[in-house]
């Protein structure tokens, strides 16, 4: 007989260590950002936690017990519960955000908590540095109007930048805002230290045969894809020379690192922006054929980056060069840039991008 009460003894001391906590509820709660998950549990509990994109794990150091009345998921997010690991995962449907979590201690009447907040937003605002070219002593190419290409980049930088204060999450820096010299470099500086998210470098430069007109997207690429590409870029090249500044020296180590894979990923970033970009551009706008060229400009050598030059058109022709003076066009080229970053945001929020 004492030996069947010393089993039992033993059997409820077992069963205690074995389920010593007990998550007895999940809870939901949001306000219209900040989303929150509690886990109550029976005790306080020692855990570690990852994050990932679309999930938190949870690991437990006592073994823990899934109570009966809880709730495992609601629209946002699924809890599974894996008793090997003794770890819960929560999936969400969602990518998450500033992702806190912590552990409110067990109260009187209150059980231990497990607090998760999130957004499934991004919060911080997106950093779009526009680089409306040459400037200062570059005056860039000259119109057949007398029009200088600096002064265009520059008003239509400064009509994105305007076009921009729709929107709050988004912050805009120009590599100029007045009339003077910046050096190549520097322009690819500013976008570093602002932590950018994206560059878009904004000219409007001659091209040999007057009758070529219309707009050309510019990503990086150690070979050229054409002749024209190839001279456009090594004039823009030149700009720093203007200041006695060789940028040659850099290229090969720039080159080198070229292979990196996380250029390679800037590259695919910065070609999708483009397809936001002709988008945008191909209702109602004249593009040059094959509307995505490949270029080694040195504003476009960010390595982390992703950078689109866009040739607004050729002041060379006649009809581009009467147009890209104009305000209404100016104005409507700078909405359809505007709207084609904000897609392209759009679409990597929709995407995990
Ligand atoms: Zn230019």
């Amino acid at each position: 007989m004492i030996k069947f009460f010393k089993l039992i003894f033993l059997l409820i001391l077992y069963c205690n260590q074995a389920y010593s906590d007990e998550l007895v509820n999940l809870r939901f709660g949001s306000n219209e950002e900040k989303k929150r998950i509690v886990l109550d549990f029976s005790k306080d509990t020692f855990f570690k936690h990852d994050v990932f994109e679309k999930k938190i794990e949870i690991s437990f150091k006592n073994k823990i017990k899934i109570g009966p009345k809880v709730k495992l998921q609601n629209k946002d997010v699924k809890l599974n519960y894996d008793e090997n690991l003794n770890k819960i995962s929560l999936l969400f449907n969602k990518n998450i955000f500033s992702t806190n979590v912590y552990l409110l201690k067990k109260k009187q009447n209150v059980h231990s908590r497990i607090v998760i907040d999130y957004f499934n937003k991004n919060n911080r605002k997106r950093i779009i540095i526009i680089d409306p070219g040459h400037g200062g002593k570059d005056s860039g190419a000259i119109g057949l109007y007398k029009n200088l290409e600096k002064d265009i980049t520059l008003k239509v930088g400064l009509l994105i930048k305007n076009e921009f204060k729709k929107y709050p999450n988004y912050k805009i820096v120009l590599t100029r805002e007045k009339d003077y010299f910046i050096k190549l470099r520097n322009r690819t500086r500013i976008a570093k230290q602002n932590n950018a998210d994206i560059f878009i470098s904004l000219h409007a430069d001659f091209n040999r045969n007057s009758r070529a007109r219309g707009i050309s997207l510019y990503t990086l690429s150690e070979r050229a894809s054409d002749k024209e590409a190839a001279a456009l870029a090594r004039r823009e090249n030149r700009s720093d020379l203007i200041d006695g500044v060789d940028l040659s020296s850099e290229t090969s180590e720039v080159t080198s690192i070229l292979l990196d894979l996380t250029k390679r990923d800037t590259l695919n970033q910065s070609s999708l922006l483009v397809n936001f970009l002709i988008d945008s551009f191909k209702k109602d706008m004249n593009l040059l054929q094959r509307t995505h060229r490949y270029a080694g400009f040195a504003v476009l050598k960010s390595l982390d980056i992703p950078s689109v030059l866009i040739e607004m058109g050729y002041l060379s022709n006649k009809h581009d060069s009467k147009l890209l003076v104009t305000e209404s066009y100016q104005k409507k080229l700078s909405k359809k840039i505007v709207k084609a970053i904000i897609e392209y945001f759009d679409w990597k929020d929709k995407n995990n991008g």
